[in-house]
């Protein structure tokens, strides 16, 4: 369990400034990893309550600037946040209850960023999110619109 000062040390590392928002911003993520900004945007204002949510969005885009949190966009959805960075994780998504979880790359340390052909570009970061049902809606009855 990361304490308080490890979360302010890693503001100061990454040249930020310590702020209340921006602490209970990383504790938020780093307690619920895929959160939605909204759900962060709650979790915040239970925690510290004087908090615009301006002010929640903006230091979720500033921490992913400066790479403490990394920002996951799957398709028809809103962005999630998470602050398992730098290590090229993918992730699991279930169609039917949007929950999410981590999966290590693919095989070896991290192939998919050897692209077949790169075309020229240094390539940082392969994002692969890999489409399904999870455990627990696979087991659950369909649901039939017929009745
Ligand atoms: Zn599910
Ligand atoms: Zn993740």
């Amino acid at each position: 369990m990361e304490t308080f000062v490890d979360k302010a040390a890693l503001l100061r590392r990454h040249g930020l400034h310590i702020t209340a928002q921006r602490l209970a911003v990383l504790r938020a993520v780093s307690d619920r990893p895929h959160s939605t900004a909204d759900d962060i945007d709650k979790a915040v204002r239970a925690e510290i309550g004087a908090i615009s949510r301006q002010a929640v969005y903006d230091s979720l885009s500033i921490l992913t600037d400066k790479g403490l949190l990394r920002r996951i966009q799957p398709a028809s959805s809103p962005a999630r946040y998470e602050d398992r960075v730098g290590d090229n994780h993918h992730h699991l998504i279930c169609r039917m209850c949007g929950r999410t979880v981590d999966v290590d790359c693919a095989i070896g340390d991290t192939p998919c960023l050897t692209a077949a052909d790169d075309s020229g570009y240094e390539i940082d970061e392969a994002e692969v999110i890999y489409w399904g049902r999870c455990p627990e809606c696979v087991l659950r009855p369909e649901v039939s619109s017929g009745g």
